[in-house]
């Protein structure tokens, strides 16, 4: 078969399936200069491949292509294969033919990753076999072929995936929430929303959907075309639902259904935020429904310390506290984090514009904003959409836009890293923007401890 695509998961797939002594020809349009790793492993692994640009004779033979999910569906490759009828699938459908594991996935507009690694951690903590990966850590192709039938496959997918998947069937599977992302590429919300509940497509009565019961949009279209035939799980942070599990206060209660009760310590967790509540919610559902008991689960859920780049507390300087939280690439999770803070906030946005539509948070910005840095290419676009509403500065190059945070900010705010955008028009990806964002908080701790 053929791979297109040849990072992180085009290699993992193209490895795992000659390991199957399948035939494998891998090709990329990217130049090989770019892709040293990637062409270093397939010549050890002793696959054949193309870079620099496909050819269409690639296909010829074919029984099916895997797709990475970085290639569009108006690749040349991925358009010829449709057009003979060649099935185009993802990473994640064809490792899902090489093991018996039970595969656990979770997909969502946002807290793909923080809820991924949250249940990755009760497992972990249970004593149970699993394994995280997907779009988060290794490709599931990466470990599929190596898991024991009892092992848990925690899986982080995402809309691209979903795209092409065929029989992929999650025993347990999550949808976190709906709200506009990748419209560049999907173009309208109804398409993006049909692709995430793909992931419930395949599954049977014996397997659960856990969904959230405070989208509108989940809710709606679950309602409407009750994809699959999973029974239904739910989480909330407002109200009680039967079965699933929901915060009350300071606690999460739970109800399978046949009993209920409260995750005994959930009152201690950590990483800030209702939304984050909401992922926690999540999680323990996915793993009550899974059958962890209460007290299984409690471990891990409560020694979970948040991921890298999402509400990070880098550093308190002069009573300014600076959190990165670059992950942030959508409106909606800059809404959450504004809301996870009850102090003034000074917060730098822009990068590069996805298509999103800004003007949704300006009722929350106005009660709690001190002043909106805006930065990088997307920056006209914020001045007129959030600028008439919200005081604001602008500096095109990010290290001007931090220094303008920071004589913004007085004692007791949050400078808060939240883009709402891309970061590809000054950065590598959000973790150069991250890591470039706490380097600069640094250098600014030691000026001032220098200073005194
Ligand atoms: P994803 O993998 O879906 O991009 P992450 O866990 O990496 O999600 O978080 C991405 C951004 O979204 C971060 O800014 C994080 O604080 C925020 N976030 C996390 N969980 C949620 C949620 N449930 N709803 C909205 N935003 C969230």
């Amino acid at each position: 078969m053929l791979v297109v695509g040849m990072k992180r998961s085009g290699l993992a797939a193209a490895r795992m399936l000659t390991a199957l002594e399948a035939s494998v020809f891998v090709s990329d349009s990217a130049e090989s200069e770019s892709l040293a790793y990637e062409v270093a492993a397939l010549k050890t692994a002793g696959i054949p491949f193309e870079t620099g640009g496909h050819r269409i004779e690639a296909l010829d033979g074919m029984d099916f292509v895997v797709a990475s999910p970085g290639v569009p569906p108006d690749n040349m490759l991925v358009r010829e294969a449709v057009a003979r009828g060649i099935p185009v699938l993802s990473e994640i459908e064809v490792a899902s033919w090489v093991t018996d594991a039970v595969i656990m996935a979770l997909t969502g507009s946002n807290g793909k990753t923080t809820t991924t690694a949250w249940l990755g951690s009760i497992y972990r903590e249970s004593g149970h076999a699993s394994e995280v990966g997907g779009n988060i850590g290794r490709a599931f192709a990466d470990f599929a072929a190596a898991l024991r039938p009892d092992a848990r496959a925690i899986l982080e997918v995402s809309t691209f995936q979903l795209e092409r998947v065929d029989e992929f069937r999650p025993h347990v599977a999550a949808i976190l929430n709906l709200t506009p992302d990748h419209l560049d590429r999907h173009g309208t919300f109804e398409e993006y929303v049909r692709l995430k509940f793909r992931l419930l497509e395949n599954q049977l009565e014996s397997d659960v959907a856990v969904l959230n019961a405070d989208d509108p949009t989940s809710v709606a279209y679950d309602k409407e075309h009750h994809t699959g035939t999973a029974q239904r799980w739910w989480f909330s942070t407002r109200q009680a639902v039967c079965p699933g599990v929901w915060w009350d206060g300071e606690y999460l209660h739970y109800n399978d259904g046949d009993s209920l009760g409260i995750i005994p310590h959930s009152d201690t967790l950590v990483p800030p935020g209702v939304h984050n509540r909401g992922n926690a919610a999540a999680a323990v559902a996915m793993a009550l429904a899974d059958g962890l008991t209460p007290t299984e689960i409690v471990p891990g859920l409560i020694a979970f310390r948040g991921v890298e780049h999402r509400l990070e507390h880098v550093a308190t300087i002069n009573g300014v506290d600076y959190i990165n939280d670059s992950k942030a690439t959508n409106p909606d999770s800059v809404a959450k984090a504004i809301l996870s803070f009850d102090r003034p906030l000074v917060i730098i946005m822009g990068g590069l514009d996805k298509g999103t539509d800004f003007a949704s948070l300006v009722d929350d910005l106005r009660p709690r904003v001190r002043a909106l840095v805006f930065t990088g290419k997307a920056t006209g676009k914020l001045e007129v959409e959030l600028g008439a509403h919200v005081p604001y500065r602008s500096a095109p190059a990010f290290d001007d836009a931090f220094s303008l945070a920071v004589d913004v900010a007085e004692a007791g705010d949050v400078v808060l890293l939240s883009p709402g955008c891309a970061s590809f028009d000054q950065f590598r990806d959000y973790e150069d923007r991250g890591e470039t964002f706490k380097t600069l908080v640094g250098e600014l701790a030691q000026a001032e401890e220098e200073g005194r």
